[in-house]
Parts: structure tokens; sequence; C-alpha cells
């Protein structure tokens, strides 16, 4: 999977080429402006006359989709400057256009074997760089699109488990790094399947999309991640999150259904609910980052065996020896929590 993009890639649902974004990267003024206008009609173009300016647009929150690049400019060659945007993770998706006047064989051979996916040599007549340039944007634009729907659930439209595991492991491993605690809340509707065959499936899928969106703005901050892992079951990874943080949140998680108010003819309340477990550690790395999601599961099914509505804290102090890779936990107390239960206020 791509390094390249943030988790708000989700937020990325391209469906036309002129919402892509062109950096066309050349020292010659005369040239950017030629470059610039005859393209601009195809999408957003921005620019930089050398390659460090251009290297800081790429790294930025809003990277460009698809680069031009001249060959011989002052500070570094473009095929320097591909090489080193090829060996960066967060930059190395970017597909990279060489617009030159140099001409000979192995200058494009040069081009290629640093990554370039084509050679353009200037200077080329205007129907022909906007029917080359609109051809590659096509490419890019599909590329994206099967991109966005590989890491989003085909019902609820929030992130897949692909995604989650993904994330979960990337930011355990930064929650490692950084010694910072890591909060995961798992989430469940209660009741879900006695709603399915009352309402149908039909109503059922519907009822996870509504939940789902409903539940997808609780994960704010950039490396936070909502996902749907299974039929009725969602996660909110949290990390660098507290304890008592990640509580409120699914307190907050669970009062939001309640206020969608779906109705629920098999549930004691009579509305559609959903239950929470947290679960909050300091990952280390002889602990496996399933240990995690076992406490916050745990926690949940204790949270159901309550009757549901309602978040439980998971009150693990022992990680059990099957998540343990390699010797003894010594800081495993810093993880303990005081178990506790919280039941949502009685709706209606
Ligand atoms: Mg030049």
């Amino acid at each position: 999977m791509s390094d390249l993009f943030s988790y708000n890639i989700l937020d990325n649902d391209v469906e036309h080429i002129s919402e892509l974004q062109i950096l066309i990267v050349d020292d010659e003024s005369s040239d950017l402006s030629y470059y610039s206008a005859i393209l601009s009609g195809l999408c957003t173009i921005s620019f930089a006359t050398d390659s460090a300016t251009a290297m800081s647009m790429c790294v930025s929150d809003n990277p460009p989709d698809l680069i031009l690049c001249d060959v011989l400019m002052p500070d570094q060659t473009g095929f320097e400057f591909c090489q080193e945007l090829k060996s960066q993770p967060f930059t190395k998706d970017i597909p990279v256009i060489f617009l030159s006047s140099l001409n000979a064989l192995e200058d494009k051979l040069e081009g290629f074997s640093t990554g370039g996916i084509d050679y353009i040599v200037k200077p080329v007549p205007q129907g022909e760089i906007v029917q080359r340039i609109t051809t590659h944007l096509n490419i890019i634009l599909e590329r994206k699109k099967l991109e966005f729907y590989s890491y989003r659930d085909a019902v609820t439209k929030v992130a897949n488990r692909r995604i989650y595991e993904y994330v979960f492991t990337k930011e355990w491993q930064n929650c490692i790094r950084y010694e910072e605690m890591f909060s995961l809340i798992m989430l469940d509707i209660d009741k879900f399947k006695s709603y399915n065959t009352f309402y149908g499936h039909v109503a059922g899928d519907e009822v996870l999309m509504l939940v789902a969106q409903q539940l997808e703005q609780f994960g704010r901050r950039s490396n936070d991640l909502f996902a749907r892992i299974g039929g009725e079951e969602f996660v909110l990874l949290l990390p660098t999150c507290q304890s008592e943080g990640a509580s409120q949140i699914a307190q907050r998680m669970i009062e939001a259904v309640n206020m969608l108010s779906i109705p629920h003819s098999e549930s004691p309340s009579k509305f559609l609910t959903i239950s929470a477990g947290v679960a909050t550690m300091l990952p280390e790395a002889n602990i496996e980052q399933g240990c995690l999601f076992n406490f916050a599961d745990n926690a949940l099914f204790k949270a159901k065996q309550k009757g549901g509505n309602q978040i439980c804290v998971s009150d693990h102090t022992r990680i059990p020896k099957s998540f343990i890779t390699n010797g003894h936990v010594a800081r495993e107390r810093r993880t303990k929590q005081q178990g506790s239960t919280q039941r949502v206020g009685q709706r209606r």
C-alpha cells in the first residue's frame, strides 16, 4: 500500500481530471508561463522555478498529482530531483514527466531510469502536449478512484478493514517509538441481527450507513481512524490518546447514535443503540498490537452483557502470554487501569 496518503486520502473523492493538480518545475520563467497557459484548461497548475521549492510543495498537505519537470536547472538537475522524490516514502508515488530540450537517446533513457513515466522534448506543439498530458491525467484519475474505493467500505463508505489494519500497525509502531499511549474503541450495534430479521437487510444496510456516518466524525485528529471492520462492528483508533479521553469520546459516540432516534422494536428502549469497549495501552516492541484489540473486544463483550447502550473500559492488569512476542513485559503495570462501566442515561 502506498505511503503517500495521510489518512485523509479518504476525503479525496476525485471524479474528474479538472480536480487534479499539475506542478511544473522549470527555471525558465518564459517556459513556465507558456506551459502553464497551455495546460491551465485541463486542471489546476502550480509551478516552481527550483527543485527545493518543488520538493517542499510535494511534501505539503496538498501535493501535486503530476509533475512536469525540466532537466537542466541550476541547483539540481531534473533527474536528481526525480531520484530524490522517488526515494522518499511520502513523495515516491507522484508521477514525473520530463519536459526538456535535451533530445539525445541517453537523456531520455536516464529520465526513465530515474523514475520518470514519460519524456517530452521541447519545444512541443500545443495540441500534442495537451493530448499527452490528458492521457496521463486520465490514468492518474483512474488510479486515484481505485485507491479511494479500495480503502472504503462499500456499504457505509467509511474506511474499511484493509486500511484499518494498515493504520493500526503504522500508529502502533509510532506509539512505541514515541512512548505514547494508544487507545482503541470497539463499537457494535446492539441487537443488529434482530433488526435485520425484523426490518429486512435493505433497512439493515441503511442503518449501518447512518450509524457509521454519525460515528465517523469522532475520529477528528489526522492520525485517528474510524473504520468498519465487520458486520455491525466498528473501530475508532486513537493513537496518543489517554484512557480518560477515549472513554469520553466513546460515551459521546453512544449518545450520538441515541440522537439518531432510529426505531428498533426488538430493543429494550425501542430505539437502536450501540455499545463500546474502550482499551488503552502503552505499546511496546514485544507486545503484539492484537492485545489492545483483544482488551477492547473483551470490554465490549462486558458492555453487551450488561444490557448494551453503554461503554465498558477494559480493566486489564496483565498482558496475556499469547500477545508477548519476546520475554518479560517489564512495564505492563504502566497500562493498568481501574475497571469501570458507565451506563448511558436512559433515553426519553
Ligand atoms: Mg532549464
